[in-house]
């Protein structure tokens, strides 16, 4: 292998421009050609590839989005589609693929290893939704802002003596909701996973407030439906003023922390070296901290589950 091809695809996750500089800079200590296709799988069909330096992919791993660029493309979903993309790929000379993205960009890199052409995928979204990973990049950012936004919220919440549901993404998995929940305190956490009758909760709330508790925060999960919706049930139901806030795309957004960083960085190293190795069809992963890969279609066709320990935890800590 000579030469190697890198996009970001579908929804954005902070520390993917880590994990395109460990890309470029792995495969250029491998004495690779690295190529960046910009804005996914639609800029490969229409042929939107550069040659990557190692200064290109300088002063990025700092900085939220990405700086490929990325998008959603129907027109990669069809065959004519797959065949154009490769087409681009094999103008330039590319002979393998690293596609930094969620499910559905996975299930892109799948087809085209299916027609031949070798790719890995590595696992970022902040939803941490991928099955044969403990940890997608973006998640512990995303995590990190809405833990922030619900300190604030917090404040707030007391000196009102209200109750507030905050809606948090997560369009099929409660993670995110899990983990703030549990890392901002709240009272009470509602995910596609286990979704708990609006009834309990109403019932916790009032405990709370029998033994002068001053505010409520609900975390939300986008999956379960929306915030909005529930905020005005819960009022009905309690009788206490009620405030949602829906937290959308500022969760996206953010300078990765630390363990985000980390993690593109290996992952991204990580998914050079299958490349070398001659493996297609693979996603990176991290599982017990060890660096991992799985087939991609058999990792998809899991589903994966939350630490639903820590959904238990939450409610022995908000009695
Ligand atoms: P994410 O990767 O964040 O889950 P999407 O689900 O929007 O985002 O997928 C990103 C892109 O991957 C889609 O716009 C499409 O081009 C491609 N894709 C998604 N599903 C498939 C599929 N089943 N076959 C081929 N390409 C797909």
């Amino acid at each position: 292998m000579k030469k190697i091809g890198v996009l970001t695809s579908g929804g954005d996750a902070p520390g993917m421009n880590a994990a395109i500089r460990a890309v470029v800079r792995k495969g250029i200590y491998h004495h690779l050609g690295v190529y960046g296709i910009y804005y996914g799988y639609q800029g490969l069909i229409e042929g939107k590839i550069e040659k990557m330096e190692l200064g290109t992919v300088g002063d990025i791993i700092q900085r939220g989005g990405t700086a490929l660029f990325t998008s959603r493309s129907e027109e990669f979903k069809t065959e004519a589609g797959q065949e154009k993309a490769i087409e681009q790929l094999k103008k330039h000379g590319i002979e393998g693929l690293v596609v930094i993205g969620g499910d559905g960009s996975f299930r892109g890199a799948s087809e085209l290893t299916k027609k031949g052409f070798p790719c890995i995928g590595v696992p970022g979204t902040i939803d941490n939704d991928i099955p044969g990973t403990d940890f997608t990049i973006g998640f512990d950012t995303a995590l990190n802002t809405v833990i922030q936004a619900v300190d604030k919220i917090r404040d707030t919440a007391t000196s009102h003596e209200r109750t507030y549901v905050i809606e948090v993404m997560g369009r099929d998995a409660g993670d995110l909701a899990l983990w703030a929940g549990v890392a901002a305190g709240a009272e009470s956490i509602v995910i596609p996973e286990k979704n708990e009758p609006v009834e309990a909760v109403v019932d916790r709330i009032k405990r709370g407030h029998e033994r002068g508790k001053r505010h409520s925060i609900i975390l939300v999960a986008e999956g379960v439906g929306s915030g909005v919706e529930y905020g005005k049930q819960i009022q009905e139901l309690t009788n206490f003023e009620t405030r949602v806030t829906v937290l959308g795309h500022t969760q996206r957004g953010g300078s990765p922390t630390a363990f985000d960083r980390v993690l593109a960085s290996r992952l991204g190293a990580k998914a050079v070296d299958l490349l070398i190795e001659g493996k297609a069809g693979r996603m990176v992963g991290i599982q017990k901290n060890q660096l991992v890969d799985h087939d991609i279609l058999e990792a998809l066709n899991e589903t994966h589950q939350p630490e639903m320990s820590m959904y238990q935890l939450s409610q022995e800590l908000s009695i």
